[in-house]
């Protein structure tokens, strides 16, 4: 359990870069290094996952429910200063997928509402297996992923069959497998995904066929 004493990083995206300057990659985040803007990969984050600001409780969850968040700040692109000093937004955070996760679990049961604008439904429609709340907090997630990356309001969406697939498959490799751990531990994440390949596909298996696994 992370406790008030786990120290909040903070990183600066860099706005109008397009892709990572070791890599090459194209990346939703480029953060601001001394070697340029890097993806999340290269500048070392790559156990972690961009969480766009625009819900406070699910941050302020996500944040205490991080080993190692990371707050993302841009320079404002507006022409205020203040005494002449570059001012900057809060973009969103930086966390653990299955923080992110474990955080929209628990707005949900606070809220007591179910889904996220249909999303769950398609999940629980493709995956009869998957537990009812944990489809809800995959959906939860997948809308916050995607209201970030389009900017537009939640009641828009499509999601599709292989979004759904996507969003699933994520949400298992980081909560049904130890692949943050090893990550985490140093391993490539290529290596990592190869190694838990397994267990990932015989969970989406089962959910599909309607089965639910015991956590074993
Ligand atoms: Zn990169």
């Amino acid at each position: 359990m992370a406790g008030g004493d786990v120290r909040v990083r903070h990183a600066e995206q860099v706005p109008d870069a397009t892709e990572c300057a070791k890599c090459a990659g194209a990346s939703d985040v480029l953060l601001r290094t001394t070697s340029g803007a890097m993806c999340l990969d290269c500048a070392g984050f790559a156990h972690l996952e961009f969480l766009p600001a625009g819900s406070a409780a699910l941050t302020r969850r996500a944040v205490k429910l991080s080993r190692s968040p990371v707050v993302v700040m841009q320079k404002s692109l507006r022409r205020f200063r203040y005494r002449g000093q570059s001012m900057y937004e809060r973009q969103g955070i930086l966390a653990e997928p299955a923080a992110i996760e474990a955080a929209a679990l628990a707005s949900l049961a606070d809220a007591g509402v179910r889904g996220s604008d249909g999303i769950a439904e398609r999940i629980r429609e493709h995956f009869p297996g998957c537990p009812t709340d944990r489809a809800d907090a995959i959906a939860l997630h997948t809308a916050a992923r995607l209201r970030g990356r389009s900017r537009q309001r939640l009641t828009t969406f499509e999601i599709g069959p292989d979004a759904v697939r996507r969003a699933v498959t994520a949400s298992i490799l980081h909560v049904d497998t130890h692949y943050d751990e090893l990550v985490k531990a140093g391993v490539d994440p290529d290596t990592a995904r190869t190694q838990v390949f397994d267990r990932v596909e015989n969970v989406l298996r089962a959910w599909r066929d309607g089965v639910s696994l015991l956590d074993t």
